[in-house]
């Protein structure tokens, strides 16, 4: 089984290293491509006007200097000898749930493969900031990373469909399983825009991701982590409102 490893936070993530310690007992045929500096936020784009710089790191390791989506369209079109069986983007710092995930760069890298018709998955590690320390502890991932995928690996995917994963921010022993949810969705706009002022004295303006809530319940990705449980939601690019397909049609009838 050959798997194609990448990292919206770029070839030197220690998340990537966790995946790939998650992947190395799957197979031995693994090749990695990711983004040579950290994307998270980049969604699905694609670097249309620059050119894309490749680097070697080492055997079957590979960065591009672009999207999580370039570093997936290299590996599959000028790195690997033929198509990879599976693609596992990830493991993300961070979470990619509710209508979060089309922000992801690593949701987004696995939507790639998807539309390639590779199984693809995408999978993150939830953590909670804890005052201004910053260390992400991938210990759910790690632990649970290997009993997640196993069922996945030959489940059937319907085409053009991903599986997005997600860890809970509690210790492996703390998890108390796996629940296959829906995607959720958050209550408030999100983020924050900070203002301040330049060295050369020019207001500028920076996006976090502060303050983002949700309601419990709903039966979500959102609410199996706050349950404490690792969450599996199968994903598709097709965001037509079917509902509203015959009501809209109307209005333009006669
Ligand atoms: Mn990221």
């Amino acid at each position: 089984m050959r798997i194609l490893l990448t990292n919206d936070d770029g070839i030197h993530a220690p998340g990537l290293d966790v995946l790939e310690a998650i992947a190395r007992p799957l197979s031995d045929d693994i090749w990695i491509c990711a983004p040579s500096e950290e994307q998270s936020g980049a969604g699905h784009s694609l670097t249309l006007t620059r050119p894309v710089r490749l680097r070697e790191h080492g055997p079957r390791r590979f960065s591009v200097s672009g999207t999580p989506t370039d570093a997936v369209t290299m590996a599959l079109k000028r790195l690997l000898p033929a198509a990879p069986d599976l693609i596992l983007s990830g493991v993300n710092r961070g979470a990619n749930l509710g209508d979060d995930v089309t922000y992801s760069g690593t949701v987004s890298a696995a939507l790639e493969g998807a539309l390639a018709g590779i199984r693809s998955i995408a999978l993150s590690q939830v953590y909670a900031k804890e005052g201004m320390a910053d260390t992400v502890p991938f210990d759910a991932a790690a632990h649970w990373g290997e009993q997640v995928l196993r069922p996945l690996l030959d489940a059937p995917f319907a085409p053009r469909t991903l599986v997005n994963v997600n860890f809970p921010p509690i210790s492996a022993e703390a998890v108390k399983g796996i629940r296959v949810v829906r995607q959720g969705f958050h209550d408030y706009a999100r983020g924050s825009v900070v203002e301040g002022t330049d060295p050369r004295g020019y207001r500028y303006f920076w996006f976090g991701l502060h303050g983002i809530e949700h309601t419990p319940g709903h039966a979500s990705d959102l609410e199996a982590i706050a349950d404490g449980y690792v969450s599996v939601t199968p994903l598709h690019l097709d965001l037509t409102h079917e509902a509203s397909l015959a009501a809209l049609a109307a209005r333009f009838d006669g």
